[in-house]
């Protein structure tokens, strides 16, 4: 039969490109991952074909003994690996083997740093199997059909893993994917049946269907092995077996499979739920962030089998939006075999299961938080910022969930967030009745904000919150243990009982001596403030602004504005301080210019101190420059 082979010659994007210069320079060391990333593989195309097989069956061309063969040839140097899955398109190889379509690519290539170990750490964070097999291959052949083409639409794709590849149309009798390697001369080692069946075990034991290689010698021993042929994994779904009969590393080697990393998991759960409602959940926290993980299309990696069918990746009604970190299998036994993504969106059963989901990963995190503070303080760097969003998702959770967050604090002397809520609590003084924090846009802003000056010498612990989502955490997370969350630069100072009655008489009356001096500063920056008030939340600056107690919080101003939208949010109060000398020498000045020209510095500088932005800069340092002309000349 003759068939038009439409060769021709594509240049790889430019991304995968530089991940094959990556992976054939850097990954060196770990090279036999190659075999179990073409199995994993395999055992995708697998998993798919039994899906769509499920509603045509003639995909499966009289043949659904599904398997991945390993062969190997001494003479050509050459080890392949064939699946009778569901194959691949001519189409489909140019999409899948010459570009990464995968969101993330970007922030993966700028993350890149020039030095090897770190890169090849970000290579398994990554997660491009396919291109491994340029690790020990020179070069690498592909021969697919796609399920249910018909024989003349085989195709070929070749390339040596430099700038390109060649592709063409082949007749291919057999569906699936054979992917065979030329291996480098420094890669013959592999070319050796004891090593393949030893990294086939080692790595990919899991896998679900049988992986075959031919047998070695004909000793009596093998005889009885069938067709000089042997299945080289125990070829059962992990996830189905007893949790006392798996060891760790297959947990983990099983992870890396279905969480498409080359490290090992955080911590894991298996679970199975029998009664009115069966299923199996195996559940994996990874060690680091995704790179999607902020992507607002990405999906979430649960895969979703049914009475051990694969039916999907990312399920992602499984799993809610801010647990999306979340790796795992979750097999049912009471799901249709036909569910498709609608109706899992209104599925009682869905919903159950998600709750379950939930209550196992929030369990995980709580008995990783007891156990081990080290591997949580991990967790908690990767994934906080995203668990966060569940006290907005999850309000029935809250308390749960506020237990689980760590933060910066006035106390600890470091950007790590390390504190939980329960150790500010353990350690609140006598008669504190609020949970004090201040929101900034970073940790030394935070830090070093004027508004902490009064606990700080009090030796009131305060939050420092520097996530982004921290303002809107704190709107819905208003209290904790029963006590509320209070922000240090909104609405009027009150410290209650840490306060005692001496105290609070001397700021009564100091304010009352500086009220005329509010007027009058109040009367200059009409335009910028709401109002000015005395206050003695300060110690060592000035003035600082806060917002009025039901305003929008000052931080989450700044937010909205930086977002470019024009926004205009309410005037900030301006507090001046009356201990401070500035202050106490503009109380009694005569000379109005000298009123108007201070007033402006002491507002602008609280808002530089804030780290807000000026609208006049030139002015501000104009009237600093004026001041400082008046001292020079004297
Ligand atoms: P991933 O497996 O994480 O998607 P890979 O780089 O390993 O990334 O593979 C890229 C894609 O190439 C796969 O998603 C799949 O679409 C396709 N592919 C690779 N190997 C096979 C195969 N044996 N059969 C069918 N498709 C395959
Ligand atoms: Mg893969």
């Amino acid at each position: 039969m003759s068939i038009e082979t439409n060769k021709e010659t594509l240049g790889f994007q430019t991304e995968v490109q530089q991940l094959l210069d990556l992976m054939i320079h850097s990954l060196y060391s770990n090279r036999e991952i190659f075999l179990r990333e073409l199995i994993s593989n395999a055992s995708d195309a697998a998993d798919k074909l039994r899906f769509e097989g499920l509603t045509d069956d003639s995909l499966f061309e009289g043949d659904a003994d599904l398997k991945i063969r390993v062969e190997y040839n001494k003479d050509q140097k050459t080890i392949s690996v064939i699946d009778n899955g569901i194959g691949m398109t001519r189409q489909e190889v140019i999409e899948q083997l010459g570009t990464i379509a995968k969101s993330g690519t970007k922030q993966f290539f700028n993350a890149l740093t020039g030095d090897q170990s770190k890169d090849s750490q970000l290579i398994g964070r990554f997660g491009v199997g396919f291109y491994s097999a340029f690790i020990v291959a020179k070069k690498v052949e592909v021969i697919s059909r796609r399920a249910g083409l018909p024989r003349t639409e085989g195709v070929r794709w070749i390339s040596s893993g430099e700038s390109d590849y060649s592709i063409e149309t082949v007749d291919r009798p057999k569906r699936g994917t054979k992917v065979v390697l030329y291996l480098r001369d420094e890669a013959d080692e592999f070319l050796d049946g004891f090593r393949l069946r030893s990294i086939i075990r080692k790595y990919s034991d899991h896998i679900s269907l049988p992986i075959i290689m031919m047998t070695e010698s004909t000793d009596d021993k093998d005889k009885d092995k069938g067709k000089g042929e042997e299945t080289i994994n125990s070829a059962t779904a992990l996830w189905n077996m007893n949790k006392k009969d798996i060891k760790e590393e297959e947990y983990n080697e099983f992870y890396k499979h279905v969480g498409h990393d080359f490290e090992d998991p955080l911590a894991y759960s298996h679970n199975k739920v029998e009664g009115k409602l069966e299923y199996t959940s195996l559940l994996y926290i990874p060690a680091r962030a995704q790179f999607d993980l902020w992507d607002r299309e990405q999906r979430h990696g649960i895969k979703l089998y049914v009475r051990r069918i694969f039916i999907m990746d990312d399920a992602e009604q499984l799993i809610p939006s801010y647990l999306r970190f979340v790796r795992g299998v979750v097999d049912s036994n009471d799901l249709p075999l036909n569910i498709s993504r609608e109706i899992l969106q209104r599925n009682k059963t869905i919903d159950l299961i998600r709750s379950g989901c939930t209550k196992r990963i929030l369990g995980l995190l709580k008995s990783l938080a007891k156990k081990d503070a080290e591997k949580y303080a991990k967790f908690w760097k990767e994934f906080g910022r995203v668990l966060k969003e569940g006290i907005i998702e999850e309000i029935d959770k809250r308390e749960d969930l506020a237990k689980l967050f760590r933060f910066c604090t006035s106390h600890e002397d470091k950007q790590e967030q390390s504190v939980a809520l329960e150790d500010y609590v353990a350690r609140m003084q006598e008669g504190q009745k609020a949970i004090y924090y201040v929101t900034a846009e970073n940790y030394v802003t935070a830090k070093n904000s004027p508004h902490l000056e009064i606990f700080k010498e009090k030796g009131i612990e305060v939050l420092l919150l520097t996530d982004p989502i921290d303002e809107w955490l704190t709107s819905h997370l208003t209290e904790f243990d029963g006590k509320p969350l209070q922000s240090v630069s909104k609405g009027e100072l009150d410290l209650g009982d840490l306060q005692d009655n001496k105290e609070k008489e001397q700021d009564k009356e100091t304010s009352k001596e500086y009220d005329k001096l509010a007027k009058r500063i109040k009367d200059v920056l009409e335009d910028q403030v709401q109002d000015v008030r005395i206050t003695h939340r300060l110690t060592s600056s000035p003035a600082c602004l806060v917002a009025d107690e039901h305003d929008m919080g000052r931080h989450l101003e700044q937010i909205m504005k930086a977002s470019g939208q024009t926004f205009k949010g309410a005037k900030p109060i301006l507090e001046v301080n009356p201990q401070h000398p500035i202050v106490a020498r503009l109380k009694d000045e005569s000379e109005q210019q000298r009123v108007v020209d201070w007033s402006h510095i002491l507002f602008d500088q609280a808002l530089l101190s804030e780290g807000g932005k000026l609208e006049d800069p030139a002015g501000f340092v104009q009237r600093l420059n004026s001041v400082f002309m008046e001292l020079a000349e004297k």
